[in-house]
């Protein structure tokens, strides 16, 4: 659970226009879903977290030739710390549930 209502009232606002804009086209089973979030576990606690990937690339020696490189790319989630939405510090509900 996330720790304001923004991702649910936003993914309804959404599926609430697109089915307007669809009405009469006979469409069904329409769902839409903020993919910025991920679960974590955040002291002891799974939660579901806006976050935002992050492209890292990089050239490292090959082991086989260290005179050549070869691109790597990683992929790393940054969390927010607040809603991106509505701004509410998301440690700042999380420490209030602890107490
Ligand atoms: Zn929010």
């Amino acid at each position: 659970m996330s720790e304001c209502d923004c991702k649910d009232s936003i993914e309804s606002k959404i599926k609430d226009k697109f089915a307007e804009e669809k009405r009469g086209e006979n469409i069904s089973d329409l769902s839409a879903s903020l993919n910025g979030y991920g679960m974590v576990i955040i002291n002891n606690t799974l939660t579901l977290r806006p976050s935002m990937p992050i492209a890292i690339e990089f050239k490292t020696p090959l082991k086989t030739n260290a005179s050549k490189m070869k691109r790597t790319k990683k992929e790393l989630p940054i969390l927010f710390s607040f809603c991106p939405f509505c701004g509410v510090s998301l440690d700042h509900k999380l420490s209030e549930k602890l107490k």
